[in-house]
């Protein structure tokens, strides 16, 4: 198989690549424009003869002759991708065009990154594919939401008007070891701000939930959806179904980084979801999907990741 995967060095990209170029069968090419993405997270995998680097944005058109196309390519982390909003929209809209037209000439299935956002700060809880969201379309999280959302309808007229092979996986929360420690997630932050002995900063009172996956879980729900039949193009939801506060959250990084570290509660950001947990029947029923790895135990593990990355620096 030869396999391109966009942003193949930002977080999910590489732990995707180093799971696929484990088999020598498959010819990897992990293409990224290193906006959120580091070369730190593939320079292992530039060793090996499978693995290739291309330095391109996505939003440009680019050639390439594969079966798979995995496309991950998008700043996820709020402030990241509010920096530029006008470049995430073009990112997700004109980057997934590029890699349809690729489908199309080439015949290659085309695997989209979508996310919960799409469901906006949802009224249905958990939310189901079904559930069209509630999205607001002028706020800061809007470059986001809607340019994940307009690459979904991409998908599926692409495939409608050319039989392009599509697929659409929903991603909730995934965190997990290569996630940037100063990207302004949620769990990067509270970790690496309790290795520090820093106060971890909590937004609004903490009582908004999230579902968090263990990445490793995640990646096995997306080659699982890769390499189902034609027939299965989803949207299908990957996520962690275990429902979290924020402070729960942050009680258990602290029970795991015992120190002076307190909290602190700082304003909410704007249109911050209230409640989210994937409802996961459908990824159940068409893969026989589900994750295995809990909270505790998913977070020993990035501590350990980001223990030894301070330990380098
Ligand atoms: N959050 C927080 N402190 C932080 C970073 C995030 O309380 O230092 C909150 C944020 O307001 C949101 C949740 O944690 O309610 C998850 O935020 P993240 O940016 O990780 O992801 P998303 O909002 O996209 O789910």
């Amino acid at each position: 198989m030869r396999i391109l995967v966009t942003g193949g060095a930002g977080f999910l990209g590489s732990n995707l690549c180093e799971r696929l170029v484990k088999d020598p069968g498959n010819t990897v090419y992990c293409l990224d424009n290193l906006q959120t993405g580091s070369l730190e997270n593939i320079k292992e995998l530039q060793k090996l003869p499978n693995f290739s680097f291309i330095k391109h944005d996505i939003v440009e058109p680019i050639d390439l002759d594969v079966d798979q196309i995995y496309n991950a390519a998008c700043p996820a982390s709020p402030p990241a991708y509010q920096e530029d909003p006008v470049h995430t929209m073009k990112t997700s809209v004109f980057g997934i065009i590029n890699m349809l037209e690729l489908g199309r000439k080439y015949g290659a299935t085309v695997l989209q990154f979508s996310t919960s956002e799409v469901y906006g700060d949802a009224l249905v809880h958990p939310q189901p594919e079904t559930y069209w969201g509630n999205v607001n379309p002028d706020g800061i999280r809007s470059c986001y939401d809607e340019g994940k959302r307009a690459a979904e309808t991409l998908c599926f007229d692409y495939n409608r008007m050319y039989g392009t092979k599509v697929k659409v996986i929903r991603i909730f929360n995934t965190y997990g070891p290569k996630m940037n420690p100063w990207d302004g997630r949620v769990i990067s932050n509270f970790v690496n701000q309790a290795l520090r002995g820093e106060d971890l900063t909590v937004y609004g009172d903490g009582s908004q939930t999230r579902s968090f996956c263990f990445v490793d879980d995640l990646m096995e729900g997306l080659c699982r959806m890769m390499n189902s039949g034609d027939t299965v193009k989803g949207p299908v939801n990957l996520g962690n179904p275990g429902e979290f506060t924020i402070l729960e959250l942050a009680e258990e990084v602290l029970k795991q980084i015992p120190g002076k570290s307190r909290l602190v509660f700082k304003d909410l950001p704007q249109d911050d979801p209230k409640q989210r947990r994937p409802d996961i029947t459908r990824a159940g029923e068409l893969l026989g999907w589900q994750p295995r790895i809990p909270l505790r135990e998913g977070l020993e593990r990035v501590i350990a990741y980001y223990r030894e990355l301070m330990n380098k620096q």
